[in-house]
């Protein structure tokens, strides 16, 4: 469950050793925010993780990293995230308590100095709204979102299904070298795929050299360093 919150502290110190093979001084800052699920993406359905989750694994990756002084860990309010998702995935009713927010001093609520969750509380009580329904709870496949009726292109049976795949941990092979999947990214609009190979690039997707087949395992071969005023070897 917390594989992938300790895979960020995996990731910073993969990154450190290999910027060691350079410089002794070699850092990494992790900057971490919580996930706020957006419409029109396969996490639209999923219930945010609330502020306390959040800040367990913040803590989580504190404590993995504690002795660990090449890598920097920063993080953002956890509180801020629950009005993210307020504002990212909420119906026309939002608009009253945005108004509400502001008209009782809620200004500049993205600088941390001047947020103020309890602000954002008070305004979804004034309207009757509850924070619980519209933020951390997952949402079902037949429920009619708020958005539904803005067309972005991508089909929602497809979108359910990279959530249902998402939740398993399953990852779809790069379209433009299988069949399409007919999400409706290109359909919808007519577009066509003209790709200069018709293999995909060494080791698979995005050029990234990713291959699923291997388990997500990304070879990564360095160039050499460069010289000073010259160019890599
Ligand atoms: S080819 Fe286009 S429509 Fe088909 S799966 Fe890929 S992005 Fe979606």
């Amino acid at each position: 469950m917390d594989d992938d919150t300790l895979g960020i502290a995996d990731l910073a110190e993969n990154c450190v050793s290999i910027g060691q093979e350079y410089t002794k001084k070699a850092s990494v800052t992790v900057s971490l925010g919580g996930f706020v699920p957006k419409p029109h993406t396969p996490f639209q359905w999923f219930g945010q993780n609330e502020p306390e989750e959040l800040r367990r694994k913040v803590e989580l990756l504190r404590n993995r990293l504690r002795r660990n002084k090449r890598v920097h860990l920063k993080w953002h309010s956890p509180e801020a995230s629950t009005a993210e998702a307020i504002t990212s995935r909420g119906d026309r009713r939002i608009g009253k308590v945005i108004e509400h927010v502001w008209r009782h001093g809620g200004t500049f609520q993205e600088w941390s100095e001047h947020f103020d969750l309890n602000l954002w509380k008070q305004a979804m009580a004034a309207s009757g709204l509850d924070i619980e329904w519209y933020v951390y709870r997952h949402r079902g496949e037949d429920e009619v979102l708020p958005w539904d009726h803005i067309h972005a292109g991508l089909h929602k049976d497809f979108l359910w299904q990279d959530w249902q795949d998402a939740l398993s941990g399953y990852g779809i092979e790069d379209c433009r070298w299988t069949p399409c999947y007919d999400c409706g990214a290109c359909t919808e609009y007519g577009i066509e795929h003209v790709v200069a190979s018709p293999t995909p690039p060494n080791g698979g997707s995005q050029g990234t050299g990713q291959d699923l087949a291997i388990g997500h395992v990304v070879p990564v071969e360095l160039r050499s360093r460069a010289k000073v005023g010259g160019t890599n070897a």
